[in-house]
């Protein structure tokens, strides 16, 4: 008969633990070493606790013996894989009118996904019933292919301002009955594992960070012009959220002294009441109805209505009050970009988002005004390129979003000393310090 199992009390682990136990296996993650001789050198650790943290990994399946690596004379070192299929993520975006949602392995790597029309406005019952039901049927696809995998995380962005730490919308303009809505808990109920909710902008930024254009930067602003305007900032490697989780919010920056514009969020002036997709599409009708523009006139006749991607179309084959509305847009967003980036002084500039994606004279006109009106040596280095991920880049920021919490360091010596996962990590509500990159 076999003895009582007494359970395993986590003891609490030294500093000097978790940041070895992290740099151990981010250095395995990220590629940068291979076997346990690399390990020590790129880490300064010691051959005995580099062996110790390596088989602590191992031994919970984040880690697993490969091929003999390179040898530098005498026995080769075995090669160290991180197994990134110990797990999956579950990953949402949701637009102002589409949902996207895949699930990645724990490298971010996606392994499925599906994007739908939808309408954020209809509230959170009818959007997370349906983010719910396409979740089961990914996971389905998946462990049909890759055998039963345990969902590890869950990652969500939103298109409205979220209060990080409780994963509730805060007030956003353009999701009625959202606001304060437990996103977080109902999807822990439903999936029993982690969730994180953010702003889609941040998910975005975030994308480009780990997998898209900014891989490898520290300092970087992206900048999402839709519908509305808003802009995620990384800073020193680490997402900028500030103390309430709206840090980027610029769309309500005010760029105008007019009364004239009311914004949807109540007040005038705001940055996006002049710049943004909705408010391209409004200038664009007003034109079209007053016969200044052939083009729209006709886009209007055909369609009933103008949108940003008709000012676009427009644009390009020449309608020059398309090209007026573009490139008062793309000025207005550079001048208070060129204000952004004397305060912070980025690195990279990514400008994404569907009126972003649809032509070059936006971009042409952003960039004129941020060299013009920013100091020369903010501007030396700085490089604005457009987003490689495209809308893609939400999706797969909200699975590194998940990755990043989940080996947080405090977080990845927890449950490393709990003796999960094999199943999902286990969390407990540990504080977390900055994480080491
Ligand atoms: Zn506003």
């Amino acid at each position: 008969m076999q003895e009582p199992k007494t359970p395993r009390t986590p003891t609490v682990p030294s500093p000097e633990h978790v940041d070895s136990l992290a740099t151990v296996l981010d250095l395995v993650r990220s590629g940068a070493a291979r076997t346990r001789p690399e390990i020590s050198r790129h880490s300064g650790l010691g051959r005995t606790v580099v062996t110790q943290r390596v088989n602590q990994l191992t031994e919970c399946g984040l880690m697993e013996e490969g091929a003999l690596g390179p040898s530098s004379g005498g026995r080769a070192p075995r090669e160290l894989r991180f197994r990134a299929r110990a797990g999956v993520i579950l990953a949402a975006e949701l637009g102002a009118t589409s949902i996207g949602v895949g699930v990645t392995d724990l490298s971010g790597t996606v392994l499925a996904e599906r994007e739908e029309a939808a309408d954020i406005a209809l509230g959170p019952d009818p959007v997370l019933d349906r983010v719910e039901i396409l979740f089961d049927e990914l996971l389905t696809e998946i462990r049909a292919e890759h055998g039963d995998v345990a969902v590890w995380g869950i990652g969500i962005g939103l298109p409205g301002p979220v209060e990080f730490a409780t994963g509730r919308p805060s007030a956003p303009p353009i999701m009625p009955g959202w606001d304060g809505y437990p996103v977080r808990d109902r999807l822990t109920a439903r999936f029993g594992a982690p969730v994180w909710v953010d702003n889609e902008v941040n998910t975005m930024a975030l994308g480009e960070l780990r997998a898209g254009s900014a891989k490898g930067q520290r300092d970087i602003l992206y900048v999402k012009i839709g519908t509305g305007i808003g802009a995620g900032l990384v800073s020193g490697g680490r997402l900028h959220r500030g103390s309430q989780g709206c840090a980027g919010d610029i769309g309500h920056a005010a760029v105008n002294d007019e009364a004239t514009v009311v914004c949807r969020c109540g007040n005038t002036g705001c940055l996006e009441a002049y710049a943004g997709g909705a408010a391209l599409a409004r200038d664009g009708l007003a034109a079209a109805q007053e016969g200044r523009s052939e083009f729209l006139a006709g886009v209007l006749e055909s369609t009933g209505t103008v949108t940003a991607a008709d000012i676009s179309r427009a644009a390009q084959s020449g309608d020059r009050t398309s090209v007026e509305l573009l490139t008062r847009a793309g000025r207005l967003i550079g001048s208070l970009l060129a204000t952004l980036v004397s305060f912070y002084n980025p690195a990279l500039v990514i400008i994404g988002g569907g009126v972003a994606a649809a032509g070059d004279l936006l971009l042409a006109a952003v960039r004129e005004s941020v060299y013009r009106r920013s100091l020369p040596l903010a501007t030396r280095e700085l490089r604005i390129a457009r987003s490689t991920l495209s809308d893609r880049a939400g999706l797969v920021g909200a699975a590194f979003m998940v990755i990043d919490e989940l080996f947080a360091p405090e977080r990845l010596a927890h449950w490393v000393a709990a003796g999960s996962p094999a199943g999902a990590p286990e969390l407990v509500d540990v504080p977390l310090r900055a994480p080491l990159l």
